[in-house]
Formats: C-alpha cells, structure tokens, sequence
C-alpha cells in the first residue's frame, strides 16, 4: 500500500506526465501517468500538468539577523555600514528573539518549497555561542519541516575580535556541521585561511566562505582559497558567496580565475538580492553591477547556486524567504531571460544547490527521499516568470505546506466578511 501518489506531473519540467509514488518517506517509483495503475494509495494528489521539482535548497542564508527592519534608524550605507550596525543591534538579541525570527524565516521557506537549508550562524564574542545554540536547536525541532546545516561564521573576523578562534572551535565541538570564513575582516587574509583551513581538516569538515564582496578586481582571496582547497585535497566540499569582485575583472583575468575555480571544485553561491544592494554604490557613475559572473563560471564548469543571503536586514532591506524570487532577480540582472536560461535558475536552485550541501540521493527517483514541490504552472519558464504563488511541498513524504488550500480559505474568507458567501 502506498502512502501518496502524485499524479500527472511534469517531473524537472520534461515530457510526458509521471505519476509519483511515495511511501515511508521515500520516491518508490516514478512512472509514466496511468501506467502505475495496479497500485493503491491512501491519498492522489492530482499534480494537473504541473512542474514537480524536488524540494529547494537554500544554500547560504542567515537566520538570526533576519526581520530588522523595524529596528533600524537609516539604511545602511556600505557593506562595512551594515555589518556595524548589525553588530550593533546584536548586543540586545536574545536567545527567544534569535528562535522566533530564524523560525519565521525557515517557515516562510517551506511554505515557498525549501526542504534543505544551510545558515550561517555568528560566532564572535558579542553573541559568544547563543546564535550557534539556537541554530543547533532549530535544526533538530524542525527536522520535520527541512535538513538544516550550521555554519559557524566568523562575521566580525576572528584576529579582528579576540577570543574568535576560541570560539569557533568551540562551535564545532557543538555540532556546527561547516566551518565558516569571511575574506574581508581580518587584517591578514593568510592567517585566516590558514586557520580555518586547519580546523575544518581537523574536524572533517567542509568549508564554506564569505568572500570578496566587492567591485574591486584586486580582491581576489578566491585565488588562494581554490590554491589552498588543492593543497589541503578539499576539492569539492569548499564553497563561496558573493565573490562579486570577480564581476569587475578584465574578461581574460576572470576567464583564468574561473578555471581555477572549476579545477578545485569550488562552489560559488550569487547572492544577488544583497549584492545588487550593496555593490555599486561607491562609483559616482556608471554603477556597476556587482554580481559574480555566473554565465562564464557555468561555461568553464564551476558550480554556480543561488542564495537569499538576508532577509528584511541592514544588508538586504528586502525579501520574504522565497527562492523563486532570488532566482527571478538573477534572471533580470544576469540576462538570464530564455526558456533555457530558466530551467538553468530552476536547477541552480535544486541540483546545483545539493552539490554545494553535498546532499546524497537527492532528486525525484526511485529510492531518493521524497522531498518535492509543485506547482501548478504547466512549464519552468512560467514557474519563474509567476514566482509561483501555488506550491504544495513535501518533506520526506509528508505534506508539510499547500498554499493551494491557504489560497481558497483566505477567499472564502474574504467572501464570508464581504456577505459574498451564499452557500
Ligand atoms: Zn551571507
């Protein structure tokens, strides 16, 4: 006996229509519709020629800045702008804030399709362990809802702030599952990687970097952590966000930069919601743009995903924890408007994504775990041209959101208090 089948489906957006079978949390088979017919099921969802993809995986995102926008004076007005005022404001969090607004981000993530999360938790001695604590807590109680994985981020630096490198070690030792770096804090950027390149070999970790977050070409730490990624044999479990500097480089120069990126297996996470914000602001004209170069890493095979990074804070005074919308932003911005281009941003967000994660077994086959999103547009590009509003996500089998049925309870509702509803 089945659990679920979900019916008529366009599974990755391909031809024909599958039908979805499901049962102890898992994909038991993915078939052709109709063709399935000997099995029952307790429930059919009927998925009407809808795009089915696995669930999203927000790959870089920070959970316990997230909603300070009612708590803000001004904009900030550079990135070191936003990093002081932040740093300001987290001298009052408390532990039950952190929880509540972390809490409404991951909510909001899985209402959009996001069944894999990775965070980046602040470690540096304002906070001391508490952001960690909290994020190491959420990821057990809401295991139900999404897989999320801790980062411990040095946001302040760790040279920078003494007692840091105490305390990411510390972080680790708790159950951080990825050791984090930040390129543009700390005075000496080899003593940084040097540290953070150790603890991660010593605990067996992957690493994942916040990294020239800029418009200037000479930034270019990225250079010395795909040389060290190499020499530590870390190839494929190191990855980056931001890395906007690479964007003003002379094509040549970034051409080369790209394949040693590719030849490391680092991943690059655009974060195109902050770094759009952000960058740019200092040229008087001619603004650049200040994204990576997303379109010429893919072509030279780096593994490029996209990230929300901030929601509603000094760094990104915007946002409501959807990837569809980060994905449309890119599409704009990167000239990615092509139905091609748009089952490329749909990947960015699942396959992509995995890879950064290292998610093992994810995708819609036999076997896999059965973390999956439709929708209800018929094709990939009016998925993202729609952003979606109707998605019904699965989390390991169960249904954990339908915003179909939210939908028409909210308009039955607004009926009933408009005296529309005559039945
Ligand atoms: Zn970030």
């Amino acid at each position: 006996m089945l659990e679920q089948i979900i019916s008529n489906v366009r599974v990755m957006g391909h031809h024909p229509l599958k039908d979805v079978g499901v049962a102890d949390g898992k994909v038991v088979f993915v078939e052709n519709s109709g063709a399935a017919k000997e099995w029952t099921a307790n429930a059919v969802v009927n998925g009407e020629g809808g795009v089915l993809l696995p669930g999203l995986v927000e790959p870089h995102i920070h959970l316990e800045k997230a909603y300070l926008l009612t708590r803000m004076e001004k904009e900030a007005e550079s990135l070191q702008d936003a990093i002081r005022m932040t740093a300001d404001m987290k001298k009052i969090f408390t532990r039950s804030d952190m929880r509540e607004r972390s809490l409404q981000v991951i909510k909001e993530a899985v209402r959009n399709g996001v069944t894999h999360m990775r965070c980046h938790a602040e470690v540096d001695p304002i906070l001391g362990l508490s952001a960690i604590e909290s994020a190491l807590e959420l990821k057990q109680s809401v295991r139900h809802l999404l897989d999320l994985q801790v980062v411990a981020f040095p946001q302040e630096g760790i040279f920078k702030s003494p007692g840091t490198a105490e305390l990411m070690e510390e972080a680790i030792h708790l159950g951080c599952d990825v050791v984090g770096g930040i390129t543009y804090q700390d005075p000496d950027l080899n003593e940084h990687l040097k540290f953070v390149f150790e603890l991660a070999g010593k605990y067996n970790k992957p690493l994942d970097f916040h990294a020239d977050f800029s418009d200037k070409p000479e930034d270019l730490a990225i250079v010395q952590i795909a040389k060290r990624t190499m020499q530590y044999g870390l190839q494929g479990r190191v990855s980056a966000g931001h890395v906007t500097s690479l964007g003003s480089l002379a094509r040549v120069e970034a051409e080369a930069a790209a394949e040693l990126l590719s030849e490391a297996g680092i991943h690059i996470i655009t974060l195109p919601a902050t770094d759009l914000y952000i960058n740019g602001r200092g040229d008087e004209e001619k603004p650049r743009r200040g994204l990576t170069p997303v379109k010429l890493l893919q072509e030279k095979g780096v593994n490029v995903a996209i990230g929300m990074n901030n929601v509603q804070n000094p760094f990104t005074p915007f946002g409501k924890a959807d990837p569809l919308e980060t994905a449309w932003l890119l599409a704009v911005t990167a000239y990615l408007g092509g139905e091609r281009d748009a089952s490329r941003l749909l990947g960015m967000l699942t396959e992509s994504a995995s890879r950064v994660l290292a998610l093992e077994g994810y995708g819609i086959r036999e076997g896999a775990p059965a973390d999956m999103v439709l929708f209800r547009e018929r094709t990939e590009r009016d998925v993202l041209l729609h952003k979606s509003e109707t998605r019904t996500v699965w989390k390991r089998g169960v249904m954990v959101a339908d915003t179909r049925i939210e939908r028409e309870r909210e308009i039955v509702h607004h009926m009933k208090d408009r005296g529309e509803d005559h039945r």
